[in-house]
């Protein structure tokens, strides 16, 4: 059997069980099992770890439940301001956005700047005009609109409060990402987000920063996180994850339960991640109440889970 691995996530923090609907619940599984499969076609044909973790993220983005894309919060100016990032393992190529708007799959926006731009990182306005001398596809407000949100973002517009998605009693959903190997023994990683609702000043979070958010490394493993970006940002969460592997000799399940739960509590930093190494080996761990999850190994088998 290929040793291909896909994960995904679609975002970490308190979740209670008791807003948790059945059909809730339903929903945001299907949405998860539907990114896995269309990640999984990618690997199973023989495809990219790169262009799995694409097609894996786009569906989250695409759904109006996650907070990327489509679902994305409101920033402090009732607008969406979307970050994301991906990387390869093989070469360390990497490509990022923050802080744009209107693009419909800001994933792919992306891995274009990985492909075609000559940068890793572009933002804003900038951002906005690659993507459309890329032929990016666009959307307008009108698409990214979720009443939910929307009201989210009333209950904090006009105070200094600035909130994690699912850190909402009502509405916890999050920030997406990917992880993958594909059968040439490559790894790659992708995240995207909406950032926090009522964010102000062009608030970049950790989804954008490679090391911090996002990072993937053939050596060692790929990673994803998710949760309060400014304590991501200052652990370096996803680059520290490959570091205690390269420098230690640490398995990944070891070196990712030091990040989450040693080195991220005490910067206030409430989230998890998703994480794939070499062999094919996944771990999926958070220090919250639950993380929207989702995995699919060597098996074939697909499960997804939102609690511990
Ligand atoms: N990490 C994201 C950010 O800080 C938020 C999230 O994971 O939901 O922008």
């Amino acid at each position: 059997m290929k040793k291909i691995a896909l994960a995904v996530h679609g975002g970490a923090g308190t979740i209670a069980k008791e807003q948790m609907t059945p059909v809730r619940e339903k929903a945001y599984r299907e949405a998860l099992e539907r990114a896995l499969r269309n990640g999984h076609a990618v690997l199973s044909e023989g495809g990219e770890a790169l262009e799995a973790v694409e097609a894996a993220v786009r569906v989250l983005e695409d759904s109006p439940l996650f907070n990327a894309g489509r679902g994305s919060v409101f920033n402090a100016d009732g607008q969406h301001e979307m970050d994301a990032s991906l990387m390869r393992g093989s070469d360390l190529a990497a490509g990022a956005v923050a802080g744009v708007q209107n693009v419909k799959n800001p994933v792919t926006l992306a891995k274009r700047v990985m492909l075609n731009s000559g940068h890793v990182l572009i933002s804003g306005n900038g951002a906005f005009e690659f993507a459309h001398k890329q032929k990016i596809p666009l959307e307008d407000d009108q698409y990214f609109f979720d009443e939910f949100r929307y009201q989210q973002w009333k209950a904090a517009a006009g105070t200094d409060q600035v909130l994690l998605d699912h850190s909402d009693p009502e509405r916890k959903f999050g920030t997406v990402g990917a992880v993958a190997l594909d059968e040439h023994g490559h790894l790659a990683a992708a995240t995207s987000t909406g950032g926090m609702t009522n964010k102000k000043w062009q608030r970049i979070g950790d989804s954008p920063l490679i090391g911090a958010g996002t990072y993937a490394n053939d050596a060692t493993c790929a990673v994803s996180c998710t949760g309060n970006g400014e304590s991501f940002i200052r652990a370096v969460a996803a680059h520290d994850v490959h570091a205690l592997m390269a420098y230690k000799g640490l398995e990944l399940a070891e070196a990712v339960r030091i990040v989450v739960h040693e080195k991220l509590p005490p910067l206030d930093g409430d989230g998890g991640l998703i994480a794939l190494d070499n062999r094919g080996n996944i771990v999926l761990d958070f220090n919250c109440s639950g993380m929207y999850r989702g995995r699919v190994g060597a098996d074939g088998e697909f499960h997804t889970a939102i609690f511990k």
